[in-house]
Formats: C-alpha cells, structure tokens, sequence
C-alpha cells in the first residue's frame, strides 16, 4: 500500500462518518429552514435548491467526495460547503432568531467535530459569504418574530442532531481506545514470533528480580540459543530460518507453565523467566524442550536439524541487579556452546546440572 492509498484511506472513513449525521442534519435542518422561509414567499427557484439542499445534498456529497482522488480534501470542500449553504439559509430567514441560532450553531458543533478551529474560521467565512450571496439575490430583510410553528420546527434539529454527532463521537472515541490497546500490545511484541520483544521481557526481568528480592522467591531464567542457526539461514534459506524462529517459540508456548514468561532476546536468541521454579525443575523443563526440538523433522527438509544450547541462572540473594542475573545466564550459554552445544547448562553448579541433562 503506498502512501497515497493511505491517505484515501483515511480520508474514506472520514467521509464515511460524517454522511449519517449529514443526512439527518440536513434533513431535520430542511424543517426550520422552511417553516422559517415559507411565510417570506420566496422564488420556486429558493423552494428547489432548499429541497436539494436538505435531501439530495448529504448523498451528492459522499458520492463526490468517495469518489474524489483526495476524499480527505474533498470531504472538507464539503463542510465548508454547507457552511456556504447554511449562511446563505439564515440570510433567506431574514435572520429569523431561533432559525438562525439553530442552522448556524449546529452547523459549528460539526465543523469543530470534524476540523477543529480552522474548520470552524473557514466554516465561519463561508457562513458569512453564504450571507452575502443570499442578501445579493433575495434582497435584505429583517424578521424577529418566530411563530410557534417555527419553534417547533427546531425542535428536532435542537434534540436530534447533537444526538446523531454525540453517537459519532462516542463511536469514534471507542473506536481510538480499542486501536490504543492494540498498539500497547503490539509495542510489547515481537513481530515474528508473538513472544514478548526484548524491551518487554527486560521490563519483565526487572519486576521478577524484585519480587524475587522482596519475598525470597524461586525462580530461574534461561537464555535459549539456536545453534549454527546461519548455517540453517544460509543452507536452506532465510524463509526457512524464520519458520524454525516460529517453530521454536510454539514448542516454547507448549513446554512452558502458566507464569513463565517467554520473550524474543533477539536473532536466535530466547529468553524465558521461570519463577516458582527449583533448579531441578527447570533443568529438567529445558531439557524437555532441548529433545522435542532436537528430534523434529520436517519431510519436506530431511536433513533439517535444529539443536539448541541452554543457559540457566537461579535468582540468589548475592545477586546485584536484573543485569548481573542475566549475565549470569548468558555465561551459562556460553559454557554450554563452547562444551560442545546442544546441551542445557547451568550458570552455578555446573557440574550437577550435566549430570542431570546426562546421567552417565
Ligand atoms: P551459534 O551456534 O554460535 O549460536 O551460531 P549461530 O550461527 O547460531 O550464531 P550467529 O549469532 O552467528 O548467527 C545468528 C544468525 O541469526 C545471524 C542472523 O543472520 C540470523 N538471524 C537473526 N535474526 C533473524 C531472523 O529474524 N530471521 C532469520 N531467518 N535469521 C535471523
Ligand atoms: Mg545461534
């Protein structure tokens, strides 16, 4: 999609909301303007374009401005338009108060609605010239009477059309929150895989290392390292990297418990915070999840392997920061690749935890 396709994009669904309010607006706004109008006699040419004005106006405009290259632009051509139109409605009243007041104050919630203050300046001018235009063709009059059928005739634009713009609104502001929650969530995601990105996880590792300091807390975090993953890159494809990313972090998903928190370190590194959880217990987690990944074949890429080297760290007590914690996992791996990869190894203890992952 290019930047232009967006913009339309935008602009249509701008369009789009304002044609229900239009409608009703104009329609309801057409009652006042003739109970007002009609004692004044006007010329049938003043009748026609009032009727076009109030029923056939909101649907020419959404087909011209849908139609439009630029439907943003178009749309605002529109609304001053109206203003136009509106100005040009209350000089035809002969200024008749309520009338008046109603055209021209519902027609600037709209224009504030839709283009803020400029909408509401160049909303403004175009009023005023609509004035301008009408006093030039039916003269200038003055009427400040209204009879009760002209205050009745505004009372449905006075309760309806702040309800039609106030549900559009409402829509629009329910609309922005949901789009707000999606971005959050997003912003917290990595695109790939769907696991927490790096930003995420670390503010994760921060909250678990206090708590952990706080309560006495278990809990252990392991760095997960694909290994030679450029050589799988560079052997059967980028495309095929990216699957083994998706697939590691699926198996991932399904070997981990509720709490364990999963995140994307970066490249074909993985990162998970296991809290609760005894050396034993995530030893023993890790290598379950080494053997599943290790044994998967794909019959399509038979000579596909994917081993991974494993780096544990045990929160204790001695431990400075999230930092220390972490570098502590990530020396863990380091070991682990330098001892020949494909093994789960922890940062203390080592000697225990290959025991554990190969009991003689
Ligand atoms: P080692 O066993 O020492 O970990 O070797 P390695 O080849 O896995 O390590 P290295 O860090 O040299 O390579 C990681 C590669 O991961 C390099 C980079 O091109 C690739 N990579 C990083 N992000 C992505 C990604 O999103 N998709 C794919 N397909 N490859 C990626
Ligand atoms: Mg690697």
């Amino acid at each position: 999609m290019t930047i232009m396709d967006k913009r339309s994009g935008k602009g249509l669904s701008f369009v789009k909301r304002i044609y229900l309010p239009r409608v009703i607006g104009m329609g309801i706004g057409l009652l006042s303007v003739m109970a007002a109008i009609a004692p004044l006699s006007p010329p049938i040419w003043v009748w026609l374009l009032m009727l076009f004005n109030g029923l056939l106006w909101p649907h020419v405009a959404y087909l011209w401005a849908t139609r439009s290259a630029t439907p943003y632009q178009a749309e605002q051509r529109n609304l001053v338009l109206d203003s136009l139109m509106g100005g040009f409605w209350t000089a035809a009243m002969h200024f008749n108060p309520l009338p008046s007041v109603t055209v021209l104050s519902m027609m600037t919630m709209n224009n504030v609605a839709a283009g803020g203050k400029r909408m509401v300046f160049r909303g403004g001018l175009a009023q005023l010239a609509g004035m301008l235009i009408a006093t030039l063709l039916l003269g200038t009059g003055l009427q400040l009477n209204a009879t009760p059928l002209q205050v009745y005739a505004c009372l449905p634009m006075l309760t309806l059309y702040p309800l039609a713009l106030g549900w559009v609104c409402y829509q629009l502001a329910i609309k922005l929150a949901e789009h707000k929650r999606r971005l959050s969530a997003l912003s917290l995601t990595d695109s790939l895989t769907g696991l927490l990105n790096h930003g995420a996880w670390k503010d994760l590792l921060l909250l678990k290392f206090e708590a952990c300091r706080q309560q006495q807390g278990q809990a252990v975090i392991a760095l997960i390292d694909i290994d030679h993953f450029k050589t799988i890159n560079d052997t059967f494809g980028h495309v095929v990297g990216d699957c083994v990313l998706r697939q590691l972090s699926a198996e991932l998903r399904r070997n981990l418990r509720e709490g364990d928190q999963a995140g994307r370190y970066g490249g074909d590194e993985f990162c998970v915070i296991l809290p609760g959880t005894s050396e034993t217990q995530a030893c023993q987690a890790m290598e379950r999840l080494r053997e599943q990944v290790a044994s998967y074949r794909n019959p399509q890429l038979p000579h596909l392997r994917i081993s991974l080297s494993i780096g544990l760290s045990p929160f204790e007590a001695g431990l400075d920061s999230p930092e220390q914690w972490l570098e502590q996992a990530d020396k863990a791996l380091y070991t682990a690749k330098h001892a020949g990869r494909d093994r789960v190894n922890f940062a203390r203890n080592e000697a225990a935890a290959l025991k554990l992952a190969y009991p003689d």
